[in-house]
């Protein structure tokens, strides 16, 4: 069974940011909704544009993730930086997973940077 907002076994008992916004629980600036991704900005920007996408359902990692949702999340990541006039100097798409990569909200996110240039490899 797809995990829900709701479910508390798998969003830490409602305590998850994201599914707070994903439920209009928390305000964000919104870029993109549909029925199953959500897209908005992130509030602590690491570049002048840095987005998060992210599924509405809570998958805590990317390894629990539904694969269904990979080409959905990815195909919204791409065309938001077709809408944002973005692809032609470049943009990077990161996934932050588990404490070593730095990840620090257990809902999948994508970040969606750009705007400056990055250093290869990151730090
Ligand atoms: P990560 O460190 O990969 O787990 O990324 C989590 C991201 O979520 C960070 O870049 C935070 O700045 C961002 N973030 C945390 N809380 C919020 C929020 N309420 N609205 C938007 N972005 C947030
Ligand atoms: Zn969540």
């Amino acid at each position: 069974m797809t995990p829900s907002c709701t479910d508390g076994v798998e969003n830490l008992a409602g305590n998850c940011v994201f599914c707070e916004i994903i439920e209009g629980r928390r305000k964000a600036e919104i870029l993109h909704e549909d029925s199953e991704v959500l897209a908005f900005r992130d509030i602590l920007p690491q570049a002048p544009t840095h987005i998060l996408i992210i599924p509405k359902a809570h998958f805590p990692s990317a390894a629990a993730a539904d694969p269904a949702l990979w080409g959905k999340v990815m195909t919204v990541a791409v065309k938001l930086a077709a809408e944002l006039g973005i692809e032609a100097e470049g943009f990077r798409l990161v996934i932050n997973n588990g404490p070593k990569a730095g990840q620090t909200i257990p809902h999948l996110h994508v970040h969606l940077l750009a705007g400056r240039s990055f250093r290869w490899p990151p730090g």
